[in-house]
């Protein structure tokens, strides 16, 4: 990996990642980031494929070295929130703003693409670029791209996450599981309404349900094994119109989070058999509508090693093992596909004011996490080369 090159990049790094943040598109909408996008890797002559499983692009560039196909992904989505920065570079699109990072993500792989172009002679194989739309919102982006053959040929793939949590110039990722599947759940108690001085006349739909709040909370703490982590939140509840009503219906919504694919069976089965059978004792019917979100995200052991080997030798990177987090990440699916790890970028640093938790109004990056980032990605691609060659 070379690090002067990589520095060279960088101003227009920033660039890029600053035209990104103050132009954001949300999910499943990011047809000018992919326009922009599209155009960057035009330029640099890249074999591209565009509209792939929505606004997604696929580039490749083949190295004059025979080798392994390696991939490597950024997202490009932006969230629902209004920017409340007041730097020059704050969100021009009013309730929208790259909280997450995705423009950094975007920005650190087009300077990849350029970095790639540039050292082809001395390329192996093929590195495959993946430009995924829609992380933030489930199904996501990168099922639909797997769908339409992103992955076809790759051996492995390698994605970050600058991540404010972390100070710059640390860098974290697990052997295994790191982030949490997420599920979401409605279930609707329906009893049947009536006078609230009546109530021997009524099936009341929101003493049923709040009996059901309670007996969730049993999931967790009595039918999970307590060394394996797992949540199971009602976020809300909504039942009833006036005091002297009894409510016919009361609605629950939910979200289940956990590392383990028997865990997530089993919480989704307690909660239908709870719903049901707590709703029955009352009188009431529970309609459950349970929906599986993104799986855990998985790394590979044997690349997770490679982090650990390889991260020092990028500018002079700290690596550390993570705790497991309970954010989610689509990443997952294209780790149930071919081997791989995913990262965590530092890209916390007081000093410039990256203290924002992500998703957060005023979230912002310290941007040399992306000469990090970009650094790291590198590497990790080398080195597996390097072993298979
Ligand atoms: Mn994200």
């Amino acid at each position: 990996m070379e690090e002067k090159l990589l520095s060279e990049l960088f101003p227009s790094m920033v660039e890029r990642r600053r035209h990104f943040h103050r132009h954001p598109e949300l999910s499943f909408m990011e047809k000018g980031t992919s326009a922009k996008i599209a155009g960057i890797l035009q330029k640099l002559g890249i074999e591209t494929t565009v509209n792939v499983g929505g606004f997604g692009l696929v580039a490749h560039i083949r190295g004059e070295l025979p080798g392994k196909t390696v991939a490597l992904r950024a997202d490009m989505d932006a969230l629902p929130i209004q920017d409340e920065k007041t730097c020059e570079y704050a969100s021009q699109q009013p309730g929208v703003m790259h909280a997450c990072g995705h423009d950094g993500h975007t920005a650190t792989l087009l300077a990849l693409a350029e970095y790639y172009s540039r050292t082809k002679a001395k390329l192996r194989g093929e590195i495959r670029l993946i430009f995924q739309p829609a992380e933030e919102v489930c199904p996501g982006g990168a099922k639909s791209m797997i769908e339409e053959g992103a992955l076809d040929g790759v051996d492995v793939i390698y994605g970050v996450h600058l991540w404010t949590p972390v100070p710059v110039g640390t860098v974290a990722s697990a052997p295994g599981p790191l982030m949490a599947s997420t599920d979401e759940f409605f279930i609707d108690v329906q009893g049947r309404g009536g006078h609230g001085g009546m109530p021997h006349k009524t099936v009341d739909s929101v003493v049923a349900a709040s009996a059901l709040v309670l007996q969730l909370q049993s999931v967790v703490s009595r039918s999970v094994d307590p060394l394996d982590p797992a949540v199971v939140t009602i976020g809300s509840i909504q039942g009833g119109t006036a005091q002297n009503i009894i409510a016919d219906r009361c609605r629950l919504s939910g979200t289940v989070r956990c590392f383990r694919e028997e865990t997530r069976a089993l919480i989704r089965e307690r909660i239908h058999g709870l719903a049901q059978n707590t709703a029955a004792a009352y009188g009431a019917e529970a309609h459950i509508n349970y929906m599986m979100g993104y799986p855990s995200l998985v790394n590979d052991e044997g690349e997770y090693r490679r982090f650990m080997q390889v991260a020092p030798g990028v500018f002079g990177l700290r690596a550390e093992l993570s705790p497991k987090i309970m954010p989610a990440e689509d990443f997952a699916y294209y780790l149930q596909q071919v081997p791989g790890c995913f990262m965590l970028v530092g890209a916390g640093n007081p000093e410039k004011g990256a203290i924002y938790p992500h998703h957060h109004p005023k979230f912002d990056i310290d941007e040399d996490a992306m000469l990090h980032a970009a650094g790291l990605l590198a590497a990790m691609a080398e080195s597996y080369q390097n072993e298979h060659a």
